[in-house]
């Protein structure tokens, strides 16, 4: 490690919070990040955050847009600030409801300002670009407040999931326990042990390695919210905070159905660019052989139709939502229902 790496770590953070993460009440302010730029010479990008705060207790930190577009976050979670009181609440709850503020605000998975996936750059840098300086105040100043964190996902623009909770295999069984036990008190319609593609550098694997429970969602996608995905989030935002004691009350519950990920078969890629065709639709059972999607070729209509079947037996957990794909995409991803651990 250089000296220079060094130094920077030691650094501190340019984001200033204007709230008292240790006053109780409720507060509502920024977390503001300098970002001096053509139209703004000493300006600032201000990122909505809000405090809920009661005595001693567990603090739940939720966020949503970690990528800027996917909305059942940012719903759920700009109508619980508005709506929390104090009162309610064992604890401390700490709503960032728009984490990738400027790609929320473009509408669009990455910042529009470096191209920084929020989602692949933790631990971030203090010296960085404006993502990673997001990442970094949050690897180095919200995290560590919190026991419990929820970060809400759908498919954005690209892909659509059925709606589900999820946890990850961890190397302490005894955290992934936790962790699993968070995700089916969320009681989203699925709970997924979910494997990624690339977990270096996510939120998750930060909150992960911190020893944090942590759970996060896939609720729907295709670049906006529907009716039923945002009231998973909201009963799943009350449940998580009832599981964690910081509300009172009863968890809504439903039935909730167990997918696993067992290997890398789950995921189908495309070989090759071209018009989809999907062949089932999300939640459709699937038999190891069955034909999922087709993709023609768009440039001769005498072209080829390369078929991907499913590699094992499942349910089509997700899928690319828009119409055309290019080489490498994620076609369909195949969850297998498990029974839930008990
Ligand atoms: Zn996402």
């Amino acid at each position: 490690m250089s000296a220079s790496t060094i130094s920077s770590d030691l650094r501190p953070s340019p984001v200033a919070a204007s709230v008292d993460f240790e006053r109780d009440g409720v507060q509502h302010g920024h977390l503001k990040l300098p970002y001096s730029r053509d139209d703004s010479a000493w300006g600032a990008l201000m990122l909505p955050i809000a405090v809920v705060k009661r005595g001693k207790g567990p603090t739940v930190l939720l966020t949503g847009a970690n990528h800027g577009d996917e909305y059942e976050g940012p719903v759920a979670l700009f109508d619980l600030a508005r709506t929390l009181v104090a009162d309610a609440v064992s604890g401390r709850v700490i709503i960032l409801p728009a984490m990738n503020y400027p790609a929320f605000r473009a509408g669009t998975r990455t910042s529009p300002i470096d191209k920084g996936n929020l989602n692949r750059l933790f631990p971030g840098r203090p010296d960085g670009t404006v993502t990673q300086k997001i990442a970094d105040y949050i690897q180095r100043h919200l995290l560590p407040l919190a026991d419990y964190v929820l970060d809400i996902h759908s498919g954005g623009r690209t892909l659509e999931f059925l709606p589900f909770a999820a946890a990850h295999r961890l190397p302490d069984a005894a955290q992934e326990a936790r962790c699993v036990r968070a995700m089916m008190a969320f009681n989203a319609p699925y709970s997924m042990m979910l494997r990624e593609l690339d977990a270096v550098g996510t939120y998750d694997t930060a909150a992960e390695e911190m020893g944090k429970v942590f759970v996060t969602t896939e609720l729907g996608g295709g670049g906006t919210a529907r009716a039923e995905t945002v009231a998973i989030a909201k009963r799943g935002v009350r449940n998580l905070l009832i599981h964690a004691g910081v509300l009172e009350g009863e968890p809504e519950r439903s039935p909730s159905s167990f997918l696993d990920m067992p290997d890398g078969d789950c995921y189908i890629g495309s070989l090759g660019g071209g018009l989809v065709e999907l062949a089932v639709d999300l939640g459709a059972r699937l038999r190891r052989g069955d034909l999922v999607a087709r993709v023609h070729d768009v440039e001769r209509t005498a072209g080829a139709v390369a078929e991907y079947r499913a590699a094992r037996d499942g349910v089509l957990a997700g899928r690319h939502f828009p119409g055309l794909v290019q080489t490498g995409d994620t076609l369909a991803v195949i969850g297998v229902p498990t029974a839930a651990p008990t």
